[in-house]
């Protein structure tokens, strides 16, 4: 695209942030919309955080991408949160506001979660309904944190396992209270196996960064252990497209996602909050591709 006085901008927030696919895909959808729109990488070191989102509204952004490690510290900075971001305790998005405050007063940041409406929206699209499923989650940091809220809000039951017991649990008792329905589980990893004794898995996530390039050879799940024949493995990982724990399980004979539609869909959720537009997601994945 070229530049004119008049492009708007979306960066990028995170360290490191030149491996991102996010510019090519949010590039493309503005040019297939025939938007005037730059999204540009923001490398943001940890002690100018504050001052690189408060420069958002400055410098006249639409808004931002928030990604690792600053997705639970961005949200200090904004002035409201949307009740999701809210209960997971993470954001991905923000919005910067102008219409909110009189012309003199300062632009809202308005932070939002789309990753675990994201992930939502690509089980949707593959036909698969979370509706009194038996959901088990391994890992307990953010990405965990969205899916489970997302999963539960569809009244799935959930277990999050995790090598940290505390992390596990802390994520059990965020989430439990906030939507009325059965509270998640958790467990720790290494008890994944005593689990599956028990208790038939119809999705398995992985929110772990395992098995992710350069570590090809890794996976979150314990060699010891089954999978579950039918299962739907869904590997947050899509770098390589095809993670070990998607080779072993589709070999054990389970259905196997990468986490690409999730980071379409969360993209382009954002991409509509930023323009108001809903972006054409086969372009988005083309250029991700
Ligand atoms: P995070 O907040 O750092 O959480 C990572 C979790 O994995 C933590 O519970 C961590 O435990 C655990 N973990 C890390 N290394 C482990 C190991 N060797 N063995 C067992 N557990 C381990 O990261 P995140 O933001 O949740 O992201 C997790 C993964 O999801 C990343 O690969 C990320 O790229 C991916 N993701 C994908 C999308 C998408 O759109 N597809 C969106 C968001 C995230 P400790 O705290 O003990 O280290």
């Amino acid at each position: 695209m070229r530049i004119s006085g008049a492009t708007q901008l979306v960066g990028l927030i995170g360290w490191p942030v030149s491996h991102s696919g996010s510019p090519a895909m949010h590039a493309a959808a503005a040019e297939a919309l025939n938007l005037d729109l730059a999204y540009v990488p923001l490398p943001v070191r940890s002690q100018d955080l504050g001052q690189a989102i408060r420069g958002l509204a400055a410098l006249g952004f639409l808004g931002a991408n928030v990604t690792i490690p600053y997705k639970q510290s961005a949200l200090d900075y904004m002035d409201e949160l949307d009740p999701a971001s809210e209960v997971i305790g993470a954001i991905n998005t923000i919005v910067v506001d102008r219409k909110g405050g009189s012309e003199s007063a300062s632009p809202l940041l308005r932070g939002y979660n789309t990753d675990w409406s994201g992930f939502l929206r690509d089980l949707d699209e593959q036909g698969w309904n979370p509706e009194n499923k038996e959901c088990l989650i391994l890992g307990a940091g953010g990405a965990a944190r969205a899916v489970a809220y997302g999963l539960l809000a569809r009244w799935a039951r959930v277990t999050v396992a995790s090598r940290r017991k505390k992390q596990g649990e802390s994520v059990a008792a965020r989430l439990g209270a906030s939507l009325g329905n059965e509270p998640p589980h958790s467990i720790e990893l290494s008890s994944v196996s005593d689990y599956c004794s028990h208790t038939k898995p119809d999705l398995i996530v992985n929110a772990t960064p395992l098995g992710m390039a350069p570590k090809f050879d890794h996976s979150a799940w314990p060699a010891d252990t089954a999978y579950p024949e039918g299962a739907l493995v869904y590997d947050l990982v899509y770098q390589p497209v095809e993670t070990k724990l998607m080779r072993d399980a589709r070999a054990a004979g389970c259905h196997v996602s990468n986490g690409l539609g999730m980071l379409v869909q969360q993209g382009a959720l954002a991409f509509e909050l930023w323009t108001g537009k809903r972006p054409d997601m086969e372009i988005m994945v083309a250029a991700l591709e």
